[in-house]
């Protein structure tokens, strides 16, 4: 087959890796016929199989593990990296993330002549700085637009910007695009911040134990207007940003383009998994005490139950149940970001929330990570 484009997807398994996966080798998709690579370090999972992508095994903190399995890509015209490796400081994170990206563009730049394009994704943590820091760093005042400044802190999102735009300071015809997701709504069993998937395991196991679902967060993030990035949404963007020259040497914001409220998904949460006792319910004082990271500290053998029980993917607990991650998002009344520029500069797609909410919800079913 001839094929115009060539991609190099890093993280081909994470939560935006397995949509682009799916979306880059279709018929139609912009750019197309599309040949595609995809990386990540652990073999190749079974949800994954269906795509037609040339699947490679590399850790790419490891520069000669980078150097052995990409530097022989020479076909490569586009990379689109959605990847991540999480660390204890934001220091660490900066050098690590750092270092894994530029190890990527090393190991492609002097090597595939055709490369022109690096697509890379970072989050709405770039207005507010990163998770360590919150409350005590001043953030941007919500909506986010995207010519808003840099936080004064440590941010791997900066340092990968910075990388970026050295290397294309030097490669003078290659272009870039940078998106800001906020939380994803999306599948994938291997991510390190996968929402639905946490709260379909939290879902499930309240069923199996019999206990209502409650919510575990704020009365703000119940009450109050939340906003979410759809994964498919989100490989739409990144497609959109390799091919339409509008979307040049720019950052921008992708989100679903509306709002919703908590309390109105975790209905539909519980309709979900059959369970008919669900709610927010206001401790003394305020808000709510609920965390998840307490809540399932306990849980892991009760999921191997269940995993064994409904015949599911063998998954461990610590791998599908993001409690952290829940614990965040769902602390905190959402600050909103801003959509303008991407419509204005030719991007029209949206999502309606709570259909993605459903969408994803029935994916980790399909893919038998919960019953
Ligand atoms: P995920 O955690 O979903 O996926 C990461 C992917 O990278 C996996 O395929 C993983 O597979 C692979 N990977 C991790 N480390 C390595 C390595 N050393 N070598 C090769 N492959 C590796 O990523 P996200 O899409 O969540 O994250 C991408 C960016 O999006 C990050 O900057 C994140 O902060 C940002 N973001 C994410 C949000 C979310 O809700 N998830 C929200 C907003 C922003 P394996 O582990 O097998 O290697």
């Amino acid at each position: 087959q001839n094929f115009q484009n060539v991609a190099l997807i890093i993280g081909v398994t994470g939560i935006v890796g397995n949509s682009l996966a799916e979306i880059l080798p279709l018929q139609n998709t912009p750019g197309g016929p599309w040949k595609v690579y995809g990386v990540a370090r652990r073999n190749l999972p079974p949800w994954n199989t269906n795509h037609p992508v040339h699947y490679i095994q590399c850790d790419i903190s490891n520069p000669s593990d980078v150097a052995l399995k990409l530097s022989p890509l020479t076909d490569v015209t586009h990379i689109f990296y959605v990847s991540w490796m999480s660390k204890p400081t934001e220091a660490q994170n900066c050098e690590v993330n750092g270092s894994m990206f530029r190890n990527v563009l090393n190991a492609l730049i002097p090597n595939a002549p055709n490369l022109r394009h690096v697509s890379l994704q970072t989050g709405v943590k770039y207005y507010v700085g990163p998770f360590e820091l919150f409350g005590k760093v001043k953030p941007n005042e919500s909506p986010f637009t995207e010519d808003l400044p840099r936080v004064n802190a440590p941010n791997f999102y900066y340092t990968q910007e910075d990388i970026l735009f050295e290397m294309a300071q030097k490669k003078r015809d290659l272009t870039w695009f940078i998106n800001r997701p906020r939380v994803i709504f999306g599948f994938s069993p291997y991510s390190l911040m996968n929402l639905i998937g946490t709260l379909c395991v939290y879902a499930t196991i309240c069923k199996h134990e019999g206990v209502p679902l409650r919510f575990p967060g704020t009365k703000a993030a119940w009450e109050c207007y939340s906003a979410a990035s759809d994964a498919n949404l989100i490989a739409e963007q990144h497609v959109w940003g390799a091919v339409d020259a509008r979307a040049r040497n720019e950052p921008f914001n992708v989100s679903n383009g509306d709002v919703f409220r908590w309390k109105h998904l975790w209905t539909v949460l519980a309709e979900k998994f059959g369970i008919e006792e669900y709610g927010f319910v206001e401790e003394e004082g305020e808000g709510s005490s609920l965390r998840l990271s307490e809540l399932m500290k306990d849980k892991s053998g009760v999921w191997d139950e269940i995993v064994k029980k409904n015949n599911l993917q063998g998954t461990k607990l610590e791998d599908v149940g993001d409690w952290w991650f829940a614990d965040i998002i769902l602390g905190m009344e959402a600050v909103l970001d801003n959509m303008n520029k991407a419509k204005e500069h030719g991007f029209l797609g949206f999502r309606d929330s709570k259909k993605s909410f459903i969408n994803w919800i029935e994916k980790t079913k399909a893919y038998k990570i919960v019953p």
